[in-house]
């Protein structure tokens, strides 16, 4: 008996996409064959009857390519003003590309204050409930243009984790640039080994995403991890995927044994809100 099998009952699900997995590798423009096929697989999930939601990120990179900077901006308003002008140009792209399909999306931007204020939080909730019941699909990223140090997330994969514990999913799947978590860094140590199921996120593990952080894109290990934690302690099972092959989505709901699985552990009295709080 395959032990994934159980994937293809999932019934609400939030897949985040990072920068990586949306642009081209040379140039950092949006690949949009790719796009194309995710758009595809993500509008057949919801035709399938299953709630979807997603993370994306590519705001400042597709920004910055619109205004011809190389580098990532040092200065705070410059990346907010790159987020503003590529926020715009990805949803235009994501609504263009589901509209072939006839799948209506939202943009729903969310900052750590969101989720910190009982009424905006309460709020953000009632929004993915009604847009999940009209059969759209949220596209969430974090509202970069308005954040700063002390209300911003950081990452879209802790923002990722924070929505699938806000709505209830029971299933996270984070398309990244590594095909998921491996015992130690594979670029330099070639007796790493891959990890397929996560039972329990242990402080050894928790070790392992440190010490593997530096090499491994945005995001990291580490974060990772720790978006793992409040994905299972919420109820949901998580999956570490690589973005490379967008079928992956697919796949992974289709109950295949790809990427790393973090089995959820629901927590009855987790707190995402003191989470937040305590985890500043
Ligand atoms: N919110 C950022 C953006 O859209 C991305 C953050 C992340 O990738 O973790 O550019």
């Amino acid at each position: 008996m395959n032990e994934r099998e159980y994937m293809k009952e999932k019934k609400r699900i939030v897949v985040k996409l990072g920068t990586s997995t949306l642009t081209h590798e040379e140039t950092g423009t949006l690949d949009l064959l790719k796009m194309e096929q995710l758009i595809r697989i993500l509008t057949d999930l919801n035709n399938q009857g299953k709630e979807v939601v997603v993370v994306s990120s590519g705001a400042i990179g597709v920004g910055r390519k619109a205004m011809g900077i190389k580098e990532r901006p040092k200065e705070l308003s410059v990346r907010q003003a790159c987020a503003a002008i590529g926020q715009a140009k990805l949803m235009m792209v994501y609504q263009k590309l589901f509209a072939e399909y006839s799948q209506l999306t939202a943009q729903v931007l969310m900052t750590k204050y969101t989720m910190l204020d009982d009424i905006s939080r309460r709020n953000a909730e009632n929004t993915f409930r009604e847009l999940l019941q009209m059969g759209v699909i949220p596209i969430v990223n974090e509202n970069d243009t308005v954040s700063t140090d002390e209300i911003e997330f950081g990452d879209n994969d802790t923002l990722s984790a924070i929505v699938a514990a806000l709505i209830g999913a029971d299933l996270l799947i984070l398309m990244s640039d590594i095909d998921g978590l491996y015992t130690d860094d594979p670029h330099t140590n070639k007796d790493a080994k891959f990890i397929h199921v996560v039972e329990k996120i242990t402080e050894s593990l928790e070790h392992m995403g440190k010490d593997t952080n530096g090499s491994l894109g945005t995001g990291g290990m580490a974060t990772k991890i720790s978006a793992a934690k409040i994905a299972v302690n919420s109820g949901a099972d998580m999956v570490i995927s690589n973005g490379k092959d967008i079928y992956n989505i697919a796949k992974v709901v289709n109950g295949e044994s790809v990427g790393t699985l973090f089995k959820a552990h629901k927590l009855e009295d987790f707190d995402l809100t003191d989470y937040i709080k305590t985890n500043r």
